[in-house]
């Protein structure tokens, strides 16, 4: 078994990278068509896919399961996600271990959110507080771990200002995570501004853009409204007009995010990140999209 390349050194070839995230499924239907959609996204060749980690419960084991199915199956570098909820010190540790003995060499490393009904992040007995906390000890256990984490261009909900979790955000740079992938966003000057921001506070490594192609309006307000991100005027309207022609709205979602993409690329972004949910019709249509 090879093990993964890090993605920091993707980075090092100065091309854009493009990558995509899975969630793992709650059943071995949902494999199926797990399995059918990256044998559909495979030619598209993502520098990386990321997968992402339940709140609690089988899922969690899936994380690993999927995981090891993209990379094995399909030979994709594979970016597993991890949080701190309901986890010990000592259970991360040996998260971590079985990662990096699988020969995977990336984590998107989180502190995760509140259960469902609870507006507040519990630590576990013996666990850890933040993301922060859980970059230290992953980097402490395997050094060659490459890191990723969150950072959110309009603010984690949580936090009292932007300020505030920049300095939050760049406390997981100093502790060792390799690069950020934000949250969703719509308006590309909101990631603009929010990289401004981060470079002037001292935070410089890749600042990747995460990306939604709506295919849904009822989906991206639910989204929208848990994770703070706003939804602009414009593209509200034009999802409402075609609200009741479900390709006509694929296609507004899919333009959006076209053109979102090609003004962040050429205005230095270091790739892009799509939130796929495990679809492949989007990703491909705008890989193509961008090819042309
Ligand atoms: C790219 C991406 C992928 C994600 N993948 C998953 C996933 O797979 N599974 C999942 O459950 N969730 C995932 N999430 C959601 C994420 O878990 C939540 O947004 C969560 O609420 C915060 O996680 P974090 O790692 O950003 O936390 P942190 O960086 O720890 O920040 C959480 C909050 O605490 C504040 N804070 C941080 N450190 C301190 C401190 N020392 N003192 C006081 N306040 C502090 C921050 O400002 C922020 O408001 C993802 C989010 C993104 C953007």
């Amino acid at each position: 078994m090879t093990p993964d390349r890090p993605i920091s050194d993707l980075f090092s070839l100065q091309r854009p990278l493009r990558s995509l995230e899975f969630f793992p499924p709650k059943d071995d239907a949902g494999l199926d068509t797990l399995r059918a959609t990256a044998g559909a996204l495979r030619p598209m060749q993502p520098d990386f896919v990321s997968v992402t980690y339940g709140a609690g419960g089988t899922t969690r084991d899936r994380t690993a399961q999927v995981s090891s199915l993209l990379k094995n199956e399909f030979g994709f570098t594979v970016m597993p996600h991890l949080t701190c909820v309901g986890h010990s010190r000592s259970e991360l540790c040996g998260i971590a271990d079985r990662i990096h003995e699988g020969g995977f060499r990336n984590i998107m490393t989180l502190r995760g959110d509140p259960p469902k009904g609870s507006n507040e992040f519990n630590v576990a007995p013996d666990g850890l507080r933040n993301a922060h906390e859980l970059v230290s000890l992953l980097k402490a256990r395997q050094p060659n771990f490459c890191l990723g984490v969150a950072g959110y261009p309009e603010r984690h909900p949580e936090a009292a200002s932007l300020e505030e979790d920049l300095t939050h955000l760049k406390r997981k740079v100093d502790a060792g995570a390799d690069f950020i992938t934000t949250q969703l966003f719509f308006d590309n000057s909101v990631y603009y501004r929010f990289v401004e921001k981060c470079r002037a506070a001292g935070i410089s490594v890749p600042i990747v853009p995460g990306i939604m192609p709506v295919v849904s309006l009822k989906q991206i307000i639910r989204f929208t409204q848990m994770c703070g991100a706003t939804l602009p005027a414009q593209l509200v309207t034009r999802l409402e007009i075609a609200a009741e022609n479900a390709e006509v709205l694929e296609t507004i979602g899919l333009d959006w995010a076209l053109t979102q993409i090609r003004g962040l690329l050429a205005n230095g972004a270091p790739g892009y990140h799509l939130y796929i949910l495990n679809r492949a019709k989007a990703a491909l249509a705008l890989a193509a999209g961008l090819a042309a």
